[in-house]
């Protein structure tokens, strides 16, 4: 950022001081950092074990391995495989497409994240895909959780996905035969498939982690990961009601963005609640609603993909003077229009754009402290929960019965300074050496996405002449367009490392969708027998990953930890990693522009 801006008197009217508010955010942000960096976390298996199984089934399900082959095994089955599986079945792959997912259902993120409150924070307008193909439309502005995991089962059954598929099935290792050019998929039900294509997708929020706090796993009363709820010993449902708390002492760890849906339910219901925040989230005004059937009425075709388009160039920065969103995510952009607007008025410049862009941001940002204060009835509780830092540092938060939650005499907000709960014994949570008896603590502490996209699939993948990838990608991921890599031919990857990124997840999500299904459908009708990139169009889409890396770095440094930065260590945010940070709009085009260019430059076919 720069630290003095162009000197308009219109900067001093809007009421901060922006250099002070800098050297607050970096105060905040030092007492945060700290050397283990990403390493302060432990994998929820580790410590919970018995306790991540799946709930959502009946135990004790068996079925015969299988040692077949078909033609396109889908590991996941969540959106991305979802959106796959439609995009196959639209270019004419009917047969021969087999899913294997890890879960009971279709849904991923969906599925597994069921605790009371799960929404959407994203417009379910734009956020539930293909609603104006399924001819549906969401019942409110932001959609509760069961109800994007019934759109999720909607588009299976529409797309005929149930067919074929392994559920309650996990990966355990995938293995290319050079001879046979086929994919062996083994996995935990002794199956050993067979399988031309294999696209995998293991979800950016498919591992919970926990704080690797000194005794985590010494507790002796109950505890679960909010991804892993445990309705038999709250009661109630994902609409809240949890009448099992009420005699209870609950903690709960965490104040990101699944804890502030799930606060204000265990405030209604437990006896007593401790939250133990380290980091406050910038929570906005939620104003959920109903769809306004006016606006329903008006709606032409292509209405969707045009708010879709919208919110992303928005959200990254890319110039659109219309906004169709108009809620909290486009709060910054809005504000900066007004900016511009109003030097414009007065005849003067705006070409300081980087620097107007931080006045936006911090004006959005002095909003979000100032509705604290009009909220929080004590002043300290009030102190404690404003934000220090630039909005999209941390995941944004939108709720309208988060900050009231904080009112209530059952509920206490124990503030850790920004370091962190110091210990956790077999009856309670310490925080600067008081201890905090509880009967269950909550971990919602999220999970594990900055890590290595090789180590977090959980499983190994052999490619040709036995290389590994955990070993091809030891310094990073080496990918072309994000979606195939030299020396691991068929495979396809979804996920969000070195792919075009929308805030609205599945925007990028059905992109590479589209994109994957016309390589396949192709490879399918043409006889395609093997599909890969050549080392220099890979060499060349890495390096472009890695310059535009480049540009976010100084953005990056200045934030607050958070697993959008390794956790402040940017040695450790390796850009080959990353999401591409370019414009996602750009990119999204390209890919088309690479479609309609019939040859599938970069690609070496084998027939
Ligand atoms: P997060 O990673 O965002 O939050 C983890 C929380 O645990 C943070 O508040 C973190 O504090 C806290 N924490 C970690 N270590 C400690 C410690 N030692 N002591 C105390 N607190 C600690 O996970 P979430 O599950 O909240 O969210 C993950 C992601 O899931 C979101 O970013 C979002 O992308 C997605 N999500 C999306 C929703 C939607 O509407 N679409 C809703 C909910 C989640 P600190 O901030 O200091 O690191």
């Amino acid at each position: 950022m720069q630290e003095h801006g162009g000197g308009s008197a219109l900067d001093e009217e809007l009421g901060f001081d922006p250099v002070a508010l800098r050297a607050r955010y970096r105060a905040e942000r030092d007492k945060r950092l700290r050397p283990d960096a990403l390493d302060q976390f432990v994998r929820l298996r580790d410590q919970l074990a018995g306790e991540s199984a799946d709930p959502y089934v009946e135990p004790g399900f068996t079925r015969e391995p299988l040692t077949d082959e078909v033609d396109i095994v889908m590991v996941g089955g969540g959106f991305s495989g979802l959106l796959l599986g439609a995009h196959l079945r639209k270019v004419g792959v009917t047969d021969g497409l087999r899913f294997v997912e890890r879960g009971g259902d279709f849904g991923g993120t969906w599925y597994w994240n069921r605790y009371p409150g799960a929404a959407c924070d994203t417009a379910s307008t734009i956020y539930l895909p293909m609603l104006e193909e399924l001819g549906s439309l969401p019942s409110r502005r932001y959609a509760p959780a069961p109800e994007i995991f019934e759109h999720c089962r909607r588009i299976a059954s529409t797309f005929d996905l149930y067919r074929d598929v392994c559920f309650q099935t996990e990966v355990t290792d995938l293995r290319w035969d050079e001879d046979a050019a086929r994919w062996i998929v083994s996995t935990n039900r002794g199956d050993a498939m067979r399988a031309r294509f294999v696209i995998v997708s293991p979800g950016p929020m498919d591992r919970p982690k926990l704080a690797g706090i000194p005794g985590v796993e010494s507790f002796k009363g109950h505890s679960f990961h909010t991804s892993r709820w445990d309705y038999d010993y709250t009661g109630g449902t994902a609409d809240g009601g949890l009448d099992r708390l009420g005699d209870r002492t609950v903690g709960i760890i965490g104040t990101g963005a699944t804890a502030v849906q799930c606060i204000p339910h265990l405030a209604a219901a437990a006896g007593q609640l401790y939250v133990f925040q380290r980091t406050p989230s910038a929570v906005d005004a939620r104003d959920n609603a109903e769809l306004d059937p006016s606006w329903v009425a008006q709606l032409q075709p292509g209405w969707q993909q045009r708010l879709i388009d919208n919110f992303t160039t928005l959200t990254s920065g890319g110039p659109v003077d219309e906004d169709l969103s108009q809620d909290g995510w486009t709060a910054v952009a809005r504000n900066l229009r007004q900016l511009m607007a109003r030097r414009t008025e007065r005849g003067e410049p705006i070409d300081d754009l980087a620097w107007l862009v931080q006045l936006a941001d911090f004006q959005t940002m002095e909003g979000i402290r100032s509705r604290v204060d009009d909220v929080i009835a004590d002043p300290a509780t009030a102190e404690a929960l404003k934000p220090w830092y630039d909005r999209f540092c941390k995941r944004p938060c939108f709720h309208d019965d988060y900050l009231p939650a904080f009112n209530r005499p059952n509920v206490t907000l124990v503030d850790t300074g920004g370091r962190g709960v110091e210990r956790i014994t077999e009856t309670g949570v310490v925080v600067a050496g008081r201890e905090y008896p509880i009967d269950c603590l909550v971990h919602s502490t999220g999970f594990e996405v900055g890590t290595p996209f090789a180590k977090r699939l959980g499983y190994g993948v052999t490619g040709r002449g036995g290389d590994t990838l955990l070993d091809r990608w030891a310094g990073g991921a080496q990918t072309h367009h994000g979606i195939l890599a030299h020396g691991f031919p068929n495979l396809f990857l979804m996920s969000h490392v070195q792919f075009g990124f929308s805030l609205n997840f599945t925007h990028f999500i059905a992109e590479q969708a589209k994109h994957i299904a016309y390589i396949v459908g192709r490879a399918h009708t043409e006889g395609i027998r093997v599909v890969e990139p050549t080392p220099a169009a890979q060499d060349a889409w890495v390096a472009e990953v890695e310059r535009a890396a480049r540009d976010q770095r100084a953005f990056q440094s200045e934030c607050t930890p958070s697993y959008f930065n390794a956790e402040g260590d940017l040695t450790r945010l390796n850009a080959r990693n990353s999401p591409y940070g370019g414009s996602p709009t750009a990119f999204f085009a390209m890919l088309a522009d690479w479609r309609a260019d019939a040859t599938m430059p970069g690609l070496r076919l084998t027939t």
